[in-house]
């Protein structure tokens, strides 16, 4: 792009409403919730994906200074030629082991696993067909595999059966997300395995939000609908949300996750997770098992959310997840609530286009289990206040 064009095109978002903005994380002050300093002001973080809480718990944060005295800060290779460590080996095998599967596969980041997934199993002559609201990552990955892309409306499942009418050649992929990251509400996944059975089709969940904190013990949103691994051969999960850390693995059969590690590209041409990071994983997977209040907890306040929200009169999108999203459309409105919010001392991000489709600008309330009952009634009250005062504003 020209210089000119960029100028253009960043003018352009500002004046739609749609320019980004970082905010120094300068502190986090686990004492108190999850609270955040920004700015020299102490925030209560409303949109993270740490769900559990575990981001600072102890048990995390001792493994990674133990295995970083032990391994070192980086992992210094990838995987497959000097990277790969202990703390990997062992975590892929609790990972495999927490999933029910196998084998699971670290990635550095659930970008990449979602990448490896489908362009490793996808055939240029068969179809992904997948949910429209799915993660980004896995319609770039999509793209990549040079297979033939077809997406139908969220959640809607017939439709879906109707892009495997016309027989294709190739293999094909049936894909969603477990828990959809900025809605909340979980695939229709029965139905899903259903038509993947019917139509051998490989279907790939990616339970990015739904593993630590869905199902009887948090084994995901696989685990809440009772699927085994052979209604869904492919599992995706990441370990910087509910786990409080970073990096992803997919898991799987021995062939699939093999054909992972002998083929995927962002396997094998990227430096290893660092193996402190590794650890803190573990730890944090051990902490999600042993401390199951955490996953009970984070429930209960979305359920508080819901009915405290619900009786003031808020909409929020129907959800049993601690994703809780308020949708008002307009970009200008989601961003002027947020930032009157973000003045009253709670950090709720305006979700604008394209992360959400054009006209479903939200905020995307999430909890945490560190929250306190009165952390989200006060939201509820600050909201009430900055949805009243903005009505007017902005269309
Ligand atoms: C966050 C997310 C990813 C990406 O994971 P990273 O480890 O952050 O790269 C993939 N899929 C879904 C559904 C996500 O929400």
């Amino acid at each position: 792009m020209k210089r000119e064009a960029l100028r253009a095109g960043l003018a352009q978002l500002a004046a739609r409403h749609l320019q980004r903005r970082r905010r120094t994380v300068t502190a986090i002050e686990s004492d108190a919730g999850p609270a955040v300093v920004v700015d020299g002001r102490r925030l209560i973080n409303f949109c993270g994906n740490d769900y559990l809480g575990l981001n600072s718990h102890p048990a995390l944060t001792t493994a990674l200074t133990r295995s970083a005295a032990i391994a070192g800060a980086g992992s210094g290779a990838s995987h497959l030629i000097t990277g790969h460590g202990l703390e990997h080996e062992r975590l892929e095998a609790e990972l495999a082991q927490f999933t029910g599967r196998a084998r699971a596969l670290l990635f550095s980041t659930g970008y990449m696993a979602n990448l490896a997934a489908i362009t490793c199993l996808a055939e240029r002559d068969g179809r992904v067909v997948m949910d429209r609201l799915c993660h980004a990552s896995l319609i770039d990955a999509a793209r990549l595999s040079g297979a033939q892309l077809k997406r139908f409306a969220h959640a809607d499942y017939v439709a879906a059966g109707v892009m495997f009418e016309r027989g294709g050649t190739g293999a094909d992929l049936l894909v969603s997300d477990g828990v959809f990251s900025m809605d909340g509400d979980l695939a229709p996944l029965p139905q899903l395995a259903q038509l993947a059975a019917a139509n051998a089709a490989c279907l790939i969940v990616d339970d990015a939000h739904g593993l630590g904190v869905m199902g009887p013990t948090g084994r995901g949103t696989l685990e809440h609908f009772q699927l085994d691994s052979a209604a869904v051969p492919i599992l995706v999960g990441t370990l910087g949300k509910a786990f409080g850390c970073f990096g992803a693995f997919v898991a799987g059969d021995e062939d699939y996750i093999e054909w992972l590690l002998q083929t995927a590209r962002s396997y094998i041409y990227t430096t290893a997770l660092p193996q402190p990071v590794a650890a803190a994983a573990r730890a944090a997977l051990q902490v999600a098992v042993s401390e199951g209040w955490r996953r009970e907890r984070v429930l209960q306040l979305a359920a508080r959310l819901r009915r405290g929200a619900t009786d003031a009169g808020i909409t929020l999108l129907p959800s049993i997840s601690p994703i809780q999203p308020v949708v008002l459309g307009s970009s200008a409105r989601t961003l002027a609530v947020s930032e009157q919010l973000f003045a009253a001392g709670f950090w709720v991000a305006a979700i604008r286009e394209p992360t959400v489709p054009k006209g479903s600008a939200r905020l995307r309330i999430t909890l945490c289990a560190a929250h306190s009952e009165a952390q989200v009634d006060a939201l509820i009250e600050a909201l009430v206040r900055a949805l009243r005062d903005t009505s007017d504003a902005a269309a």
